[in-house]
């Protein structure tokens, strides 16, 4: 007989899969997360990157979006720029919606909206337009609801350019919180109070609900004593927003983009990947305790 199997004995398909975030939860809305700080060089678009690629490991399904007009995000995920048909650029323009810019990754469950050199130009082109620092947060909002067959995001990560222009105030009037990376270097906290004045202005003309979500300390170096030095200040100048993890300085992660792979990918052993899956997985914790 067929049918002999008894319901315990014929396990369903889906259970025989990687369970997706968005099967084991109620489908919500994506947690949308800007990574931000004006200075270059911090480690955001290795962050946007690797941690994506970690929050994807662990069963989430991500998006990152590139507003970065050098695109390292976008070739770092190995997109060519031949194949980037459609651009954030489009997107903030007006000219495309938020879905046809989405490509593949070679990551599972990891989708990029990339980005290209015209985004440079977007301020002077939108600069006079009245919903010009809501165009981001006005593109996200189909993705708040899962249409039939498509991929529902759980997070969407925004790698911002280093400058407080209009693309970060988009980035930060589209997102739900932001995570900074700070680089364990002599002047890691410059800057961080201009940063922290901008967010408070975005929260109230832009987004009420604007929160910092953590500040993550990147480039470690422990033979280096000033490295121990930084990360003893920015915890007693920020406290508990500053996450457990820290990011070591380690050459397999600054190598990894020219192959156009994450850390992760690339030598899933090294101390840079371990650190941002234990990152990945200490924000999902505090997400579940700011959602609680
Ligand atoms: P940002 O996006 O803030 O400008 P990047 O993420 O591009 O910064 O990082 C700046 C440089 O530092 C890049 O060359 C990157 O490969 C390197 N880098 C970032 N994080 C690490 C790390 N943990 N160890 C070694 N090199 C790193
Ligand atoms: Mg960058």
């Amino acid at each position: 007989m067929i049918n002999a199997a008894s319901p315990e004995q014929a396990p369903r398909a889906d259970v025989l899969t990687l369970p997706r975030a968005a099967q084991i939860a109620p489908a919500r809305a994506p947690r949308v997360l800007a990574v931000a700080n004006q200075k270059g060089g911090v480690g955001k678009t290795t962050t946007a990157i690797n941690l994506g690629t970690a929050l994807a490991a662990i069963g989430e399904d991500v998006l990152i979006i590139d507003l970065d007009p050098q695109g390292n995000a976008s070739t770092g995920l190995g997109i060519d720029r031949r194949n980037r048909k459609h651009s954030t650029y489009d997107v903030l323009a007006g000219e495309t919606a938020l879905r046809d810019a989405v490509v593949p990754t070679a990551v599972p469950r990891l989708a990029i909206a990339p980005s290209t050199l015209d985004l440079s130009g977007l301020e002077l082109e939108i600069g006079q337009a009245r919903d010009r620092a809501l165009r981001l947060r006005n593109a996200l909002s189909p993705l708040k609801t899962s249409a039939a067959g498509q991929t529902h995001f759980t997070y969407v990560l925004i790698d911002c350019p280093p400058s407080l222009n209009l693309l970060t105030v988009n980035a930060m009037a589209a997102a739900n919180a932001i995570l900074v990376p700070l680089q364990c270097e002599f002047f890691a906290l410059e800057g961080l109070s201009q940063l922290l004045k901008t967010v408070d202005s975005v929260r109230e003309q832009l987004n009420p609900d604007l929160t910092i979500h953590g500040i993550v300390l990147t480039m470690y170096d422990s033979r280096n004593n000033l490295s121990g030095q930084v990360v003893a200040d920015v915890r007693q100048f920020m406290g508990p927003k500053v996450y457990d993890t820290i990011i070591p300085r380690n050459v397999r992660v600054s190598e990894a983009p020219s192959y156009g792979k994450p850390v992760l990918v690339y030598d899933l052993k090294c101390s840079g990947s371990e650190a941002y899956l234990r990152l990945a997985t200490e924000i999902i914790q505090r997400e579940k305790e700011l959602c609680a």
